[in-house]
């Protein structure tokens, strides 16, 4: 069960992590005063009431997680998120950095290829204040041709390989943000940006670990 409720606690335990994501290089302030907007412990169940705003992933069902703050944090900074941006992001998972998102002001798309965690979000009620947040139960791989072009496209599962479908569904100038596998089973932060003649440049960042990006849907 969720509890909806934001204690004082839940309000010093959120300032603690924002020190910690700074003290981990962390400076983007809007990113931050996101991530203290959002109520972190909102999207797990009340078993984690205390340990919500511990800078880690934790289980949300369906063998799956909700990201790493610092993971979130940094993520969301490398989108360099302008207001209105439209944004796809694969991966809802416990619909979190979705709400990071949608409190900067972005336009959020975002894919779940869980169906029961697609339909819990259904359910969360504290979703739906974000009326710029649309939800869909599909396969990231594919995105969302329909509603295609993209400024920004965030993936928070660990991904085999750049998907040649969704960098066309990026606008000239939009920026892709990637955890790729390596070689040690962990996955390295990129940065995507696509040129003018369809071509990307890419930049790398350091070493993350995320569940992994998986094909297809599951019901
Ligand atoms: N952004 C989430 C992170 C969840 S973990 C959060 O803030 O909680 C990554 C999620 O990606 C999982 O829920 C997993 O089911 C989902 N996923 C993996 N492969 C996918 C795909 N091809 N399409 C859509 N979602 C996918």
């Amino acid at each position: 069960m969720r509890q909806l409720v934001d204690q004082y606690y839940h309000k010093g335990l959120r300032n603690k992590l924002i020190e910690s994501l700074r003290e981990r290089g962390i400076s983007n302030e809007k990113v931050l005063d996101a991530i203290r907007d959002v109520p972190r412990h909102f999207f797990l169940d009340s078993a984690f009431d205390r340990i919500a705003y511990e800078d880690k992933a934790f289980d949300i069902g369906a063998g799956q997680t909700i990201s790493q703050p610092y993971a979130v944090a940094f993520q969301t900074h490398l989108l360099d998120l302008k207001p209105k941006d439209k944004v796809l992001e694969i991966g809802t998972g416990s619909a979190y950095q979705a709400c990071v998102l949608a409190q900067l002001g972005a336009k959020v798309f975002t894919i779940e290829r869980q169906k029961e965690l697609y339909l819990n979000n259904q359910q969360f009620d504290y979703l739906k204040q974000f009326r710029l947040l649309k939800m869909f139960y599909g396969d990231g791989f594919a995105g969302l041709p329909g509603y295609a072009p993209f400024d920004k496209i965030i993936i928070t599962a660990a991904a085999p390989y750049i998907p040649e479908r969704l960098v066309d569904q990026l606008i000239t100038g939009g920026i892709m943000v990637i955890p790729l596998d390596t070689e040690n089973g962990k996955q390295r932060m990129m940065r995507i940006i696509k040129q003018v003649d369809g071509s990307i440049t890419k930049e790398e960042f350091s070493e993350f670990e995320f569940v992994p990006m998986l094909k297809g849907k599951n019901s």
